[in-house]
């Protein structure tokens, strides 16, 4: 490749960053990544009335989570800054100032009143909605006139009346739109502010991008583009648009198939890398059937050539799954560091764990690591590891802990516990058994009550493994409080 590869990542601050986008900014960092080049965070901030405050940290939040890290943009500096497009205005005013010094580009005086009932009147005509061009053509006197009242204006990037506009996109190949389709669009607003069709380009080129990857919905405004690269005889960048996003049965990606922002995700309690292994496969392949990959076999198979046309199915199912297989290929500490906040919020953790805090965690780990698909599910299924009164299930209480036998067998389990030399998995099955066969209760029947006296649930992580973390003392206490628990005739 001649030209050291510049990629950026334009997301508008518009709320918690779309899983989409974030899919986006992978594929974009990945090529970044896989080239030696520079990946450049770019906030595009020009429409303020769907300015959510707080979404630029969102979407930087999201970027570090996911370990796709900037080499430029805000916070980081680079050469071509500023990098948020509201501090850039000057500067679009300066290129569009250009333009209609050149005649590529017009003031346009039309009133907000006469665009809406020209808009109007092509719907009632069905014919497709467009501005007219009026101001394209005005004389010279008549520009006087409307620059003496001081009309307000927009200015219009001209557009080509015929022929066709064809680029070539890397995943899609040559793609031809019709010129007199294209209409000449809004670059500065009234108010002097730019939009994004304007400001997108002219920082592409200024910034020094080379390829713009970027979602589909994207394909029709790129003849616009084009049209406006040729304006200022720039070089266009090479596009790659990524495929469609879809919900089950073919269905525009909603909300409702699950699909959420990349920081719910990691609040649902995904991992990072298996949200960046699924958000890889969404659209590209790594030519065999790999599923799980990790970041560096992604990044070492990842080119643009993969890039999929077909929309991607985006099926939670299958995250959840893969979530799943990286919590068991975790090990011991990074998950116990991965469950603090999720335990932390759960209030079983106090906010600043000690070093025993995270000693004991580490000890309840193994016991929930082979069952767990979303960590956020984790502080429901410990909770009785920390509990000092437990919640008991009042099914399991009255399915197992309600006989007259109960209170004269949890007492034999819990003597024949005092009674144990070592306090191990293997000593604690033996007693427990033991003790209940004495009082003939086998097996089950001895282990569903002493489950539901120790843990107040009935279904769980092994019992014996369970009992040897929660420790004899605190077996002994709440084999006695579950005798409370049977009704007394
Ligand atoms: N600001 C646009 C967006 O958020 C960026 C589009 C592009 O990458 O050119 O979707």
């Amino acid at each position: 490749m001649s030209q050291p590869v510049r990629v950026r990542y334009a997301p508008s601050p518009t709320g918690s960053p779309h899983i989409g986008n974030t899919r986006t900014a992978l594929f974009t960092w990945l090529f970044a990544r896989g080239h030696g080049g520079v990946f450049v965070l770019r906030i595009e901030d020009t429409d303020r009335e769907r300015f959510v405050p707080g979404s630029q940290e969102m979407i930087e939040e999201g970027l570090r989570w996911l370990g796709l890290d900037w080499d430029e943009g805000p916070g980081k500096g680079g050469d071509y800054g500023p990098y948020v497009q509201s501090e850039r205005l000057g500067l679009y005013r300066e290129y569009s100032d250009q333009l209609v010094a050149e005649g590529k580009a017009y003031r346009c005086y039309c009133t907000q009143d006469r665009l809406t009932s020209m808009r109007e009147q092509q719907t009632a005509a069905g014919l497709p909605p467009g501005y007219d061009r009026r101001c394209r053509d005005l004389t010279p006197e008549q520009r006087a006139e409307e620059e003496a009242k001081g009309s307000p204006f927009v200015i219009r990037i001209k557009m080509p009346l015929d022929g066709v506009t064809t680029f070539h996109d890397e995943v899609l190949g040559d793609i031809s739109f019709e010129n007199r389709l294209l209409d000449d669009f809004v670059a500065i607003k009234s108010d002097g502010g730019s939009l994004y069709n304007f400001a997108n380009v002219v920082d592409d080129h200024l910034m020094g991008i080379t390829h713009i990857i970027r979602g589909n919905e994207f394909v029709s405004s790129t003849p616009r583009f084009i049209n406006l690269y040729n304006h200022f005889g720039w070089e266009p960048p090479k596009f790659a648009h990524c495929s469609l996003l879809t919900g089950p049965g073919g269905a525009k990606l909603a909300k409702r198939h699950g699909a959420v922002g990349v920081l719910e995700y990691r609040d649902q309690g995904m991992l990072p890398e298996a949200v960046f292994n699924f958000l890889s496969l969404l659209g590209w392949s790594p030519g065999d059937d790999r599923e799980l990959m990790s970041r560096d076999e992604i990044l070492q198979a990842f080119s643009l050539e993969g890039l999929t046309k077909h929309p991607a199915f985006f099926d939670v199912e299958k995250l959840v799954w893969m979530n799943g297989e990286y919590i068991r290929s975790c090990s011991i500490d990074r998950l116990a560091e991965l469950l603090v906040p999720h335990l932390v919020s759960a209030a079983l953790l106090p906010a600043d764990p000690s070093e025993a805090d995270l000693a004991y965690l580490k000890r309840i780990v193994p016991l929930i690591q082979e069952r767990v698909k979303r960590l956020s599910e984790v502080p429901e299924q410990v909770a009785f590891f920390y509990a000092d009164s437990l919640d008991y299930d009042p099914k399991g209480v009255k399915k197992w802990l309600s006989s007259a036998e109960t209170p004269a067998l949890l007492r034999s389990v819990a003597d024949a516990l005092g009674d144990l030399d070592a306090w191990t998995i293997d000593g604690i099955e033996a007693a427990v058994r033991s003790a209940g066969e004495s009082m003939g209760a086998s097996g089950g029947k001895v282990i569903h009550p002493v489950r539901m006296a120790v843990t107040g649930r009935t279904t769980g992580p092994g019992l014996f493994e369970a009992m040897e973390v929660l420790g004899r003392d605190r077996c002994l206490h709440r084999l006695k409080a579950a005798e409370g628990l049977v009704p007394v005739d």
